[in-house]
């Protein structure tokens, strides 16, 4: 509890001192991440924490592991950009809320791929994707699954972001408005469904084909 009292080693001190239970933000020196919030002892003398109480661990350990974004940014054509508007319509998913589940979705799918990296650095050397590069992409995504897309991305031979998402896009046209993987189009409405569409509604041409199962 805050203002309990108790005694600890103080390494500032180099004396066993008197403590203070008191909430503090506590520097995490690995990742340099400042925690707000943390009850901690602090000494007496000095002020400086002196120890974690067992009961501030957990919330430690939550800030260690959370996931630390980065971003992501990109010129690409026009055209592209009507395709992420098109596939928000194709889900009745409010755009700018879909657009960043459609592009992490689709980074997942070449981070978990080699196959579908190969076709993504096929479909970015199309002609489709050489026209002009008026319109911009942004996305924020967890490091995690940005390092491994670009290794992908990487051993299949696309050399840029902006390739990677060219390439991203023109796949998402064929997957789902050229109906050409409705299997990958119903995870999509999923991952859309959890970014907030409030009903995707797969277009009649991706008739749902999974089998009657009770589910
Ligand atoms: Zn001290």
């Amino acid at each position: 509890m805050e203002g309990q009292k108790s005694r600890a080693v103080c390494g500032n001190c180099k004396d066993v001192v008197n403590t203070t239970f008191l909430t503090r933000t506590y520097p995490l020196e690995e990742s340099g991440i400042e925690v707000p919030g943390v009850l901690v002892a602090v000494c007496d003398i000095c002020d400086e924490i002196v120890a974690v109480p067992h009961q501030s661990t957990t919330r430690l350990r939550d800030a260690r592991v959370r996931r630390k974004d980065l971003s992501i940014e990109a010129r690409i054509p026009t055209h592209l950009e009507d395709v992420i508007h098109l596939i928000a319509d194709e889900f009745s998913a409010p755009v700018q809320e879909f657009r960043p589940g459609l592009l992490r979705f689709y980074l997942r799918e070449v981070a978990e791929s080699a196959e579908f990296a190969t076709r993504v650095k096929a479909l970015a050397q199309s002609e489709l994707a050489q026209a002009p590069a008026r319109a911009r992409v942004s996305l924020r995504t967890p490091a995690a699954l940005l390092s491994s897309a670009r290794e992908q991305a990487h051993r299949a031979g696309i050399a840029t972001a902006a390739e990677l998402m060219r390439g991203i896009l023109l796949a998402a046209k064929e997957d789902v408005l050229d109906g050409g993987e409705p299997e990958r189009t119903l995870r999509l409405g999923g991952a859309a469904q959890a970014e907030g569409a409030e009903r995707p509604r797969p277009a009649v041409r991706l008739r749902r084909t999974r089998k009657a199962s009770g589910d």
